[in-house]
């Protein structure tokens, strides 16, 4: 720990939180500067003449221009945003506005969604191509196919900074200067590695830069755009309206200085304030010194965890170039049913795809685990996570073939959902009707993006009624009993039993109380039915 985590109100009652990546909490500072600026600052800014517009203008200039010290840029250079994804769809629709058919986008296999589909989104309507830099076996760029990917005919390199699931630190400096031999423009998606490092845009050499303030101790809804002036003088706006324009008529109008051009509309004026409060602390702090803190908890939690039988880093091995995330599969424990388990001892970690499928398909796994660290973080939090997840082994790993009832429903169960409760268990453990039919009437294959679980039902009918149903895919103890109940429940009813179907009825079939996270999971077999049933 280099900051107390008294400082942060949410951490007060005990709480190990370790989804840092997916945002980070808050200190009071932050959280004052947003009640002081609703409290003494709150006017709309660049429009009115009176005292307190000027007082907010101030301020949120103010905000700018300690983001570009923040980051070694200009005033102008730095736009204000929603956060990363927002900064990445103004960059794919604005550059992309240049692209020509044929011409090539590169980027990597570990992006985040927000890094890729706005490309494709570009690439299909300008007729570009994407192309991806590989992960090696060690989970690291593969920077000699980068040298073949990148050519004559790429516009546009983006990669990100640090991965938000393998905690991989690329060499972004390299591949710009890769980027800028062929006139590419180079975009660092840095959404991971400005809360965590020092990162200059100049010693980057990068064009562009994007990341969001609520992961840097930042409010939600607030992030930045770094992007080199003469590029951005001679950009698109992505958004129209208020503030970015200079002179407007009915017929057309121009735009207004960097870097308001960019920022149509009124802003999140108390996100801006709570921004620079966040980067006044990080600074406070030191952000060498954040960054020796989370690489010496990675080093701890990586010897620790690795130490574990059934546990599995799917990340480099060691510290070098490695941010503080590290993902991990638990041999035969579902990772959203682990992160579940793992919640039950108030310790918060991801468990699913973290917004990086196409990464995980490369991998060949279903999701991972995922615990990132941040400046309150403690070895005592290392030591209270390698804990639970030994225990969760010892109850539910290979070795002991047995399933942890707790993490299946709470124990305080009255005596006939207890009997629910072994019920689920057991089609948990031998689903009925998993496996694929090779001739059927329909089917239908559903994801639940947020833990990964994937279920493909199959149905054969023989006129109204159904002849076969069965199923197979992957996923959580709930979806996987869910998905065995619900086909057992089905078969010799008819189409329209099973079209009329509803969720009481799936929530009666697995009999346990189902938190509200998990109603997804539960639920996931019914939408792939309804779905499929709508083709008969
Ligand atoms: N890029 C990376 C590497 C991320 O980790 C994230 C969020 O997890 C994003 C982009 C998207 O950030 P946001 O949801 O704040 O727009």
């Amino acid at each position: 720990m280099i900051t107390a985590k008294e400082d942060f109100p949410i951490l007060k009652n005990g709480l190990i939180y370790l989804d840092n990546s997916s945002t980070s909490q808050k200190p009071a500072k932050v959280i004052l500067a947003i009640k002081e600026y609703y409290e003494q600052d709150n006017a709309n800014v660049h429009r009115g003449i009176y005292k307190l517009a000027q007082k907010a203008t101030v301020l949120y200039e103010k905000a700018h221009e300690t983001v570009a010290k923040f980051i070694g840029a200009d005033f102008e250079e730095v736009i204000f945003t929603k956060g990363t994804t927002e900064g990445l769809n103004l960059l794919a629709y604005s550059l992309g506005k240049n692209l020509k058919a044929g011409d090539e986008i590169v980027l990597s296999e570990m992006e985040h969604h927000s890094n890729i589909v706005p490309w494709q989104q570009i690439a299909e309507e300008r007729g570009a191509v994407l192309k991806f830099i590989p992960v090696t076996k060690y989970f690291r760029l593969d920077l000699e196919k980068a040298t073949e990917l990148i050519t004559e005919k790429t516009k546009i390199v983006s990669v990100v900074h640090l991965s938000n699931v393998l905690g991989t630190i690329n060499p972004v400096k390299e591949l710009a200067e890769m980027a800028h031999k062929v006139d590419a423009v180079m975009i660092v998606d840095a959404a991971q590695s400005v809360p965590h490092m020092p990162v200059d845009v100049k010693e980057l050499s990068c064009d562009f830069m994007v990341f969001s303030g609520h992961k840097m101790c930042a409010p939600t809804g607030i992030g930045v755009l770094y992007g080199r002036k003469g590029l951005l003088e001679k950009m698109q706006p992505f958004l129209f309206g208020g503030d970015m324009i200079r002179e407007v008529s009915f017929e057309r109008a121009s735009w207004n200085d960097l870097p308001w051009k960019f920022e149509a509309g009124t802003p999140n004026l108390a996100g801006a304030a709570g921004l620079m409060a966040a980067i006044e602390y990080l600074q406070e702090t030191g952000m060498e010194n954040i960054t020796t803190h989370g690489q010496e908890l990675t080093a701890y939690a990586l010897e620790k965890l690795s130490a574990i039988p059934d546990v599995t880093i799917v990340g480099p091995a060691s510290t070098e170039n490695r941010g503080p995330v590290i993902s991990f599969t638990v041999e035969g424990i579902h990772p959203h049913d682990a992160s579940e388990m793992l919640d039950k001892e108030n310790i918060a970690v991801r468990g699913g795809f973290h917004c990086a499928m196409p990464l995980f398909s490369k991998l060949g796994i279903d999701g991972s685990l995922r615990v990132s660290f941040y400046l309150y973080n403690t070895m005592e939090d290392v030591d209270r996570l390698v804990e639970a997840v030994k225990k969760m082994v010892g109850e539910m790993g290979t070795e002991t073939n047995t399933i942890n009832r707790s993490e299946i429903a709470p124990s305080d169960l009255t005596e006939e959902q207890e009997i629910y409760k072994e019920n689920v268990i057991d089609h948990y453990k031998s689903p009925r009707n998993k496996k694929e039919m090779l001739q059927y009437t329909v089917k239908h294959r559903e994801v639940n993006p947020l833990c990964g679980d994937i279920i493909t039902i199959y149905v054969k009918t023989e006129g109204n009624n159904i002849e076969e149903i069965s199923f197979t895919g992957n996923g959580c103890a709930i979806s996987q009993a869910s998905a065995s109940l619900l086909t057992e429940n089905l078969k010799g009813k008819n189409v329209e039993d099973a079209k009329r179907f509803n969720q009481q009825e799936v929530f009666g079939l697995l009999g346990i109380p189902i938190s509200h996270t998990r109603t997804k999971c539960a639920l996931l077999s019914l939408k792939t039915l309804h779905h499929a049933m709508e083709e008969i």
